[in-house]
C-alpha cells in the first residue's frame, strides 16, 4: 500500500500571516512529505507493506513508528487548519469540550499552556476515548493513537512549524494557531 499526503482544501498562501507560504513550503511541501516518502521505502518488502497507517503505528517502532506517525500526524494537523478558521458554538464536541474543561476558553488555556512548555519537539493533542477528552502530549513523533485514543486536534511544536514565522517566540505561535482551526473537521473526528 503507497501512503499518500492528505491534500488541502486551502492554498498553501491562505493561511498567512498566521502561517507564511514559506512555512508551508517547508511544514507541509517538505517535511510532511519526506515523512510520507520515507514511510513508503521503509515499509517496502516488510511485514508493514499493506496495513493501513494506523495499524502501523501502533505495531511498529524505530524509524518505521517515527514516519508513520509523523505522516498520520501531519495528515491531521493540515487538515483541521482553515483560512478564517471555523468555531462550531454546538455539536457533540463542542458539548463534551463544555461538559469537560467548563468553556471552550478553558480548553484553549489549557492546551496552549501544554504547548508553550513542552521541552524540545513534540505534539499536543486534544484526544477522546469513549467518548471521553484529554489533553495529551509527548516528544518526537507522539500520537495519542499509542494509547487507545483517537487524536482529534493537534499543535505541532517541532521548531519547523513556526521558527520561520515566529522564530522562538512558540508562544505567539501557539496564541494565534486558534484563528485558523476547523472545528468542523474536528468535531466529525470526535463523532
Ligand atoms: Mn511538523
Amino acid at each position: 500500500m503507497v501512503h499518500k499526503m492528505e491534500t488541502l482544501g486551502y492554498s498553501q498562501d491562505n493561511l498567512s500571516p498566521i502561517m507564511s507560504k514559506l512555512t508551508m513550503d517547508f511544514h507541509y511541501g517538505k517535511h510532511y512529505n519526506a515523512y510520507v516518502t520515507n514511510l513508503n521505502k521503509l515499509i517496502e518488502g516488510t511485514e508493514f507493506a499493506d496495513m493501513p497507517l494506523n495499524e502501523i503505528i501502533v505495531k511498529s517502532e524505530g524509524g518505521i513508528f517515527n514516519n508513520a506517525a509523523q505522516a498520520s500526524n501531519h495528515g491531521l494537523f493540515f487538515t483541521q487548519l482553515t483560512p478564517q478558521g471555523l468555531q462550531t458554538k454546538e455539536g457533540k464536541l463542542y458539548e463534551a469540550i463544555i461538559s469537560t474543561f467548563g468553556s471552550f476558553d478553558e480548553l484553549r488555556i489549557q492546551m496552549s499552556k501544554v504547548a508553550k512548555t513542552l521541552f524540545g519537539s513534540g505534539w499536543v493533542w486534544l484526544a477522546s476515548k469513549d467518548g471521553k477528552l484529554e489533553i495529551k502530549s509527548g516528544s518526537n513523533a507522539y500520537t495519542p493513537l499509542v494509547d487507545g485514543m483517537k487524536p482529534l486536534m493537534a499543535i505541532d511544536v517541532w521548531e519547523h512549524a513556526y521558527y520561520l514565522d515566529y522564530q522562538n517566540r512558540r508562544p505567539d505561535y501557539v496564541d494565534a494557531i486558534w484563528d485558523i482551526l476547523d472545528w468542523k473537521v474536528i468535531s466529525k473526528r470526535f463523532e
